[in-house]
């Protein structure tokens, strides 16, 4: 009886379990096209009797990037199949993030992970606004911890001016993407119409122009 309840449980959960999540922007089927060319969603496998540690080592995240050379004084680093062959299939991303004095991880989305972040040394105000309009920010002092919800605009700040930062974050994804608030909607390829965004943001033709060009960085 006990089994026969518990099957039927299992089974009912498995009829309810949605879709995995998807590891591309867009995965267009081909059955249409004249000629069968097939992009794979992730990368494909080694033979496993050819994996060594190093497939699952990397000193990527080692080096301290550069923010000097760099408009909002940050550089992330982050962990891919490249850099990382282990990773693959396994849903993760690490990020290394480098801060100058007040740098900045600008407004933006990770349309296929939520993150963690940990505060390494110096203070970074964070915080993330919900679907409502909600803001949750905190400070967060070496050692702290902040999540932020998949899907969710978010930033990162040090608010020293002089003083650099360091956090790392995990990423439940092997593909989060990345949307940075400002550049997708002001200059994407090919541009929004300039009327969108006039009405959208409630400014004129020449505002426009200024933040695209300022944005051209
Ligand atoms: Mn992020």
């Amino acid at each position: 009886m006990l089994l026969n309840l518990l099957l039927t449980f299992t089974l009912l959960m498995g009829r309810v379990k949605s879709d995995p999540d998807p590891l591309q922007d867009y995965c267009v089927s081909p059955c249409h096209s004249s000629h069968q060319q097939i992009f794979l969603n992730g990368v494909l496998c080694k033979d496993p009797t050819e994996a060594t540690v190093s497939d699952f080592t990397t000193s990527a995240l080692s080096r301290p990037g550069n923010t000097q050379t760099k408009p909002l004084m940050t550089n992330v680093t982050v962990t891919t199949t490249a850099n990382l062959p282990g990773l693959n299939t396994m849903g993760l991303t690490m990020a290394r993030l480098d801060f100058g004095g007040s740098g900045v991880v600008p407004p933006h989305v990770h349309p296929r992970a939520s993150e963690v972040t940990v505060c390494l040394d110096g203070v970074l105000l964070v915080g993330f606004v919900d679907t409502s309009g909600r803001v949750f920010t905190q400070e967060l002092h070496p050692g702290e911890t902040f999540v932020f919800p998949k899907g969710l605009i978010h930033f990162l700040y040090n608010i020293d001016t002089v003083s650099s930062a360091l956090a790392v974050s995990g990423l439940n994804s092997q593909n989060p993407g990345t949307q940075i608030v400002s550049l997708s909607s002001f200059i994407p390829k090919p541009p929004f119409l300039q009327e969108v965004l006039k009405s959208a943001f409630d400014i004129n033709g020449q505002d426009v122009a200024r933040i695209r060009k300022s944005l051209q960085r």
